[in-house]
């Protein structure tokens, strides 16, 4: 019998999974559930001779129904004993990867505000886990988490110390990712390692983080993963002013919401697609100005997490754009060219990797990734 940790990565219409041997964390399966709520198909990319996706309805506890079916039939001696669940929002309360128990999910649940898109999806898949795999051991990984660190100068919002009290700070996201940035820093380039490093996760969620010797100092991301870069469809940072501007011609928080995260950035720049892939081989004029305008914003972030680390050694891009679009990195890399010489590396994510990574070292007890 092979044991298996299995990482799921729960969005409001989709479900991605990995299945990892436990002894060699090798992948076993890997796919997608994309449609949820409506037309869902399931599709593998792991193995790689998959069959087309198959349709299927319902919920996210329909979906993992169906993965868990997908692994049953794929090879009977598969037995997941551990389930590690990307939760995107951890507040000040959790940092390391922590078992999901009543308790847990409580507090999870309590900062939904925090990640109104995110975190509810999360828990959704954290649910269908316990009721389906009632055996198995369920580990949140959170986003948040790398950054738990910062020092509060880099935190704090200029806000009245009774928000400030509530909450209200900045938090960082995509920190799995960044995690696994720093692990791969520290074995293929330990001198990099050791340096000042801005790391860009540049895919349809974008943001970057400032690491020194390998320690998150700075994000571009905030309170919600809505702050800093403009992204696919979110809008990044924008002036405050203009919420409020929206509120007072009489839209309510959820249409704000659903213009700020899915019309804006860099669909709503371009008019046409948040497909950075499609926009690059864009000939309208629009497409292309989305693209200035991205790769202007991740060059100023770099240039003020330059100051937030007192200088820059390496230029670190990941994700589905800063792994594949070279044209955006040659842009960013332009405009920073005023700097003292830096490195520019591009090093694939492997969020579900670094998450398996986690629950191996908590099932054999060893707490947090110690590396
Ligand atoms: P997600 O945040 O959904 O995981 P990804 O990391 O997969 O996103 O990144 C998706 C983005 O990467 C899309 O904008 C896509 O167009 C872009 N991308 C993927 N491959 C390429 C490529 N070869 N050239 C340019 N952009 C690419």
């Amino acid at each position: 019998m092979t044991q298996a940790i299995l990482t799921l990565n729960a969005g409001s219409s989709s479900l991605k999974f990995q299945a990892f041997a436990v002894d060699d964390l090798s992948v076993l399966l890997a796919g997608k559930v994309t449609g949820i709520g409506g037309d869902a198909k399931l599709a593998l990319s792991v193995p790689e001779d998959a069959a087309p996706a198959q349709p299927m309805g319902g919920d996210h506890h329909a979906a993992l129904a169906a993965v868990l079916d997908c692994i049953d039939r794929h090879d009977d001696d598969w037995q997941v004993t551990a389930i590690a669940h990307r939760i995107v929002h951890g507040g000040t309360s959790f940092a390391a990867p922590v078992a999901i128990d009543d308790d847990v999910m409580a507090a999870l649940a309590e900062l939904v505000p925090l990640a109104p898109l995110h975190q509810p999806h999360n828990l959704e898949a954290v649910e269908a886990s316990r009721a389906l795999l009632p055996d198995a051991l369920d580990i949140a990984c959170f986003d948040t988490g790398f950054h738990a660190g910062q020092d509060p100068l880099f935190t704090t919002m200029p806000l009245p110390q009774r928000l400030r009290d509530e909450g209200f700070r900045r938090y960082g996201f995509h920190g799995i990712s960044y995690e696994w940035i720093a692990r791969r820093l520290r074995a293929d380039h330990p001198g990099i390692a050791r340096g000042r490093v801005v790391a860009a996760h540049l895919g349809n969620g974008a943001s970057m983080c400032a690491m020194v010797g390998g320690q998150s100092v700075d994000t571009s991301m905030g309170m919600t993963a809505l702050d800093g870069l403009p992204m696919g469809t979110r809008c990044g940072a924008i002036d405050p002013g203009a919420v409020t501007m929206l509120m007072r011609r009489g839209m309510d928080a959820e249409a704000i919401d659903h213009v700020l995260y899915h019309e804006s950035g860099l669909k709503g720049l371009s008019g046409l697609t948040n497909d950075v892939a499609a926009l690059i081989q864009s000939n309208d004029r629009q497409a292309q100005f989305a693209l200035d305008v991205f790769a202007l914003r991740i060059a100023q972030f770099a240039g003020r997490m330059a100051v937030s680390m007192g200088g820059l050694d390496a230029l670190v891009f990941t994700a589905g754009i800063g792994e594949n679009a070279a044209s955006v990195r040659d842009a960013v890399v332009a405009r920073l060219s005023f700097l003292p010489a830096f490195q520019v590396l591009v090093i694939p994510t492997d969020e579900e990797r670094m998450m398996a990574i986690h629950v191996k070292e908590l099932m054999a007890g060893g707490g947090a990734c110690a590396d």
